[in-house]
Formats: C-alpha cells, sequence, structure tokens
C-alpha cells in the first residue's frame, strides 16, 4: 500500500457509495487524482471540512485497490471569505473548474498548483470586480500554459506605434501595416488594449479599485475568451456566466 503525503486544493467533489464522498484534488506533489473520503456524509465526519471545494490541506492519501483514499487531514487555508460571498464563490468556481477542465489524471504542475494556490488567495481576501478578476486569471493562465499574448509589439513585424487590431492566430497585437497578414485580425480599441496588458501584467492587488467602463471590460473579456479557446481549444465561459457576473 503505497502512503502519499500532500499539500492539496479541492477542485470539486461528489457524493459516492452511501456514506462517503469522492474529492478531485489538485495535489502538489502529484498532479490530480480522486480520493474517497470515506464517512464523509456523516455530519458528525472528521472529513466534512476535508474535502469542501477551494479547502487547502495537507493530505495522507493511501492507495487502495480502486481508489485513493484520505487518511488524514490538516487545514491549511479555508478560504472562508469565498463561501460567504456569492460573487466571489462564482469567480473561484470558475478557476477551480479551468483547472479542472485543463488538467489530465496524474498530471503534475507546480507551477500551476502555485498559481491556483495565489488565485484562490486574492478570491478570498481581496475585493475585485468579478469579470476583471476572470479576464486577468484568464490572461495569466494561457500565459502560464505558454500562450502569452504578444501586446507591446505588433506580432508580425515587431512595430510599437499603431497597434489597432488584435489575432488569435497570430498571437497578439497587429499594427495597421499588417492587419491583412493575419486572417482574423480584429479592430482593437486603445483603451482596451491597454487594459489587457495592465490586467495580464499587474498582480491581483492592483485591480482593486480600478475603474474600467462596462464596455471595455466586455471587449476584453470578448477577446481573452476567443483568445483561449484558440491556443487550448477548451470553452470555459457560457454567455449567462458572464451576464451573471455582470449583474453582481
Ligand atoms: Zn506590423
Amino acid at each position: 500500500m503505497r502512503l502519499l503525503k500532500t499539500e492539496a486544493i479541492v477542485l470539486k467533489n461528489n457524493l459516492i457509495g452511501e456514506t462517503d464522498k469522492i474529492a478531485t484534488l489538485f495535489t502538489k506533489s502529484y498532479g490530480k487524482l480522486q480520493a474517497v473520503a470515506k464517512g464523509a456524509r456523516r455530519s458528525k465526519s472528521r472529513f466534512v471540512n476535508a474535502i469542501r471545494t477551494f479547502v487547502v490541506a495537507n493530505y495522507v492519501i493511501f492507495e487502495g485497490q480502486n481508489y485513493y483514499y484520505i487518511d488524514q487531514w490538516e487545514l491549511i487555508e479555508a478560504h472562508k471569505n469565498i463561501e460567504k460571498d456569492l460573487s466571489k464563490f462564482s469567480v473561484a468556481s470558475y478557476i477551480a473548474e479551468t483547472i479542472n477542465k485543463i488538467l489530465e489524471e496524474n498530471q503534475k504542475s507546480e507551477r500551476l498548483y502555485l498559481f491556483l494556490k495565489h488565485s484562490l488567495k486574492a478570491v478570498d481576501e481581496l475585493q475585485i470586480d468579478p469579470l476583471i478578476f476572470i479576464s486577468s486569471y484568464d490572461l495569466k493562465l494561457v500565459s502560464l500554459l505558454g500562450y502569452m499574448p504578444q501586446l507591446d509589439n505588433c506580432v508580425v513585424c515587431g512595430e510599437r506605434e499603431n497597434l489597432k487590431y488584435f489575432s488569435n492566430s497570430c498571437g497578439g497585437a497587429v499594427c495597421i501595416n499588417c492587419k491583412n497578414k493575419c486572417f482574423d485580425a480584429k479592430p482593437l480599441h486603445e483603451v482596451t488594449l491597454k487594459a489587457i496588458k495592465y490586467f495580464l501584467k499587474g498582480d491581483y492587488d492592483k485591480l482593486q479599485n480600478i475603474k474600467v467602463s462596462v464596455v471595455i471590460k466586455e471587449e476584453v473579456d470578448k477577446i481573452i475568451t476567443a483568445y483561449m479557446k484558440e491556443h487550448l481549444e477548451i470553452e470555459f465561459k457560457s454567455k449567462d456566466f458572464i451576464d451573471k457576473l455582470q449583474n453582481m
């Protein structure tokens, strides 16, 4: 029987059997895995809080014949504010879902793990417009996965001025002279480009109290969503989800 000792973040949990739950954990040392918490559906179970979504904890997990089982756990971070605030909860759910979709079973990435941990802490502790938070998170995520858009220079010729277009296939900003060299180049407002740069490069704490108009926020979101779809080949957001966030 193999024993795994690792820090992990709970991405989601489901019911299994009559009294148990199974958690999808992103472990720091072993990647994504499913672990059963025996008896976790009983209200007095010692595992009730161990598998709450967004919890960060140290776990001792043993490998059974068909499943992993949580044996012991010790809380590191409960993220209490996320549970109490619907807007924070929606953002955190989106974050956990994207990471869950990206990761294959047993796929390990310490960089992605630390990014997830940092992002959840920011959702919990900071007051940031939910759509701005998600745009910033998306940009940081695609960049971490190796698809950072080029925003300071034209992706085709390197020109720094007149960046008035954006192309998913070329991978970033395109100047007026090169717009025909990227078939999907779309007009880009100067303010939108500025916002995208700021959301990508600034840490989350720089996003508190910034004022961005609804039009720009939506344009940024549209560009990033299409860019992620092009490069990660996954669609993460439903239109309903974005509308819901806008109204929070
Ligand atoms: Zn150019």
